[in-house]
């Protein structure tokens, strides 16, 4: 989900970072068809046309609509966001800056509306019939979040995905895995004298007058800094490195209110065959082997998982999203073997009338059925597998609920008001202390983004800052 710029700026391609790139999205339907959603949109059209003559048409229109709304939007996403609430020269200033800023968007402010405000579902049905073709667009507005395609806000969670493909870079596989991108950034940064410690769990933000002043680790070492730069998830760091004594109580609560609750879940598999996906093929799909696949026949099928987990439970029917790098990148897997990585939903955080420890097992047979319905003897082909549920999530990367954006990236939950109002801007109520990772606007995502941001605001205080630390 990295845009140009933000790879560009920090130099990742001549850093080791290599994109290993991906074609299509195949997405077998109950009648034993497929629709695939090509970047070739010949292709993509073939495969509605299928289904309904009037989608594929329509096709062409819904493209050039989503491309005008992105370039909006995108452009959107690296502007710091302004306070609305500010009545002082400083707020004045900003508002009527963004607005001579964005001035040209006119008539499209409408069409943007919309995209914040509608589901996907009512969205999607301005230009298509069928309801499998509905689901295969949609199918991103559910991945990461407790909403599904009927829920009200999640037309934007589809254009937050469609954002991340930065037609200038294309998308697929990091070479060597995501954990290449953070490598690139390291071989960047190092370059610049910058020093990278990991396996050490930071205690405390040590604050001092009101500003930061450095941190203090859980083994005792003490950091001094003219600055502290996090991208823990903002619970974390304010509750519990900073402290509630600290901060205003109303940011406080307003934190408390930032929705976490997450339902999404992640296998780790690794098998001794290639997964062989029934009604693939490979001529239609223009794909040698299916580059990103949603398991989720029709809008009605991702519904009734929905209402799995609105009422408590794991998904009976669960909606997957099986990858195969191994297929593009050689170098995670020893030949003939392959890793699957399989994204899904629903799992919430917590069970209504039952505990994780006793349903972990049942639910993994619950998504092996359905790997197996659509990649006949799929489970029999695992070596190993590791199964991360939200509480997991929580427990290994520390992040509430074990929700993998950070928290909801609905509109109520972006611009001036993630993590919290008045604190968007990626600076907190204490001096020298800024929010760079996916807790602030505009979310999550592998994307480089709200760090981008937050450089660009550390820079702006730099001199302040310097001659506080004097
Ligand atoms: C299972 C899963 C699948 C995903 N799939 C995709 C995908 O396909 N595409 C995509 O673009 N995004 C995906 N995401 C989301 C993406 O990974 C995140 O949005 C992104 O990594 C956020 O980056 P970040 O730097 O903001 O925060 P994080 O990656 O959450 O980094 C925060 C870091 O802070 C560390 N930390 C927390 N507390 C402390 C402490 N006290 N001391 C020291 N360190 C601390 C954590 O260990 C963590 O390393 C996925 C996430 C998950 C979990």
């Amino acid at each position: 989900m990295m845009p140009k710029r933000v790879i560009d700026d920090l130099d990742l391609f001549n850093n080791g970072l290599k994109i290993l790139p991906c074609k299509g999205i195949f997405h077998p339907t109950d009648d034993g068809g497929s629709i695939v959603v090509h970047d070739d949109p010949a292709i993509t059209q073939r495969s509605f046309a299928r289904l309904s003559k009037k989608d594929a048409e329509a096709y062409a229109d819904f493209n050039a609509y989503m491309a005008d709304a992105t370039t909006v939007v995108r452009g959107m996403m690296f502007e710091t966001p302004l306070d609305p609430s500010r009545r002082d020269l400083k707020g004045i200033k900003d508002l009527a800056s963004f607005a001579w800023k964005h001035r040209k968007i006119g008539g499209k402010f409408f069409r943007l509306a919309d995209l914040f405000t509608m589901s996907s579902y009512d969205f999607l049905k301005q230009w298509f019939e069928n309801e499998s073709i509905i689901c295969a667009l949609g199918y991103q507005s559910s991945i990461g979040t407790f909403a599904s395609l009927k829920s009200p806000g999640s037309a934007y969670v589809l254009l937050h995905h469609v954002l991340a493909h930065d037609p200038d870079v294309g998308w697929g596989f990091a070479e060597g895995g995501m954990g290449a991108i953070s490598q690139a950034i390291r071989n960047m940064g190092e370059k610049h004298g910058m020093t990278v410690k990991t396996n050490a769990p930071v205690a405390r933000v040590i604050v001092n007058g009101g500003r930061a002043t450095g941190v203090a680790l859980e083994n005792g070492e003490v950091y001094e800094a003219r600055l502290v730069a996090s991208n823990a998830h903002a619970k974390p760091l304010f509750e519990k490195l900073v402290g509630a004594e600290h901060l205003p109580a109303e940011m406080m609560k307003d934190l408390k209110r930032f929705r976490t609750f997450s339902t999404a879940f992640k296998l780790n598999i690794a098998v001794d065959r290639i997964p062989q996906f029934k009604g693939f093929d490979p001529a239609a799909a223009g794909m040698d082997y299916p580059d990103f696949t949603h398991l989720a026949p029709d809008v009605d099928y991702m519904e009734r998982a929905y209402d799995d987990a609105k009422y408590g439970w794991y998904s009976q029917r669960p909606f997957l999203s099986p990858v195969v790098p191994t297929v593009h990148d050689k170098t995670l897997a020893p030949e003939g073997k392959h890793i699957v990585n399989i994204f899904g939903g629903h799992a919430p955080y917590e069970l209504k009338n039952g505990i994780w420890a006793n349903e972990r097992e049942n639910f993994t047979k619950t998504v092996m059925a359905v790997m197996d319905a659509f990649v006949p003897g799929f489970s029999s082909s695992i070596i190993d597998m590791q199964v991360l549920l939200p509480p997991d999530l929580e427990q290994i990367i520390g992040l509430p609920h074990g929700h993998i954006f950070h928290g909801e990236i609905t509109p109520d939950q972006l611009f001036f008001k993630r993590p919290v109002p008045h604190y968007a801007d990626y600076r907190s109520p204490i001096a020298g202390l800024y929010q760079c990772g996916s807790s602030s606007h505009p979310g999550g995502g592998v994307t480089g983004v709200p760090g981008t941001n937050a450089a660009r605001e550390i820079l702006r205080d730099w001199p302040k800052l310097k001659k506080l630390a004097a």
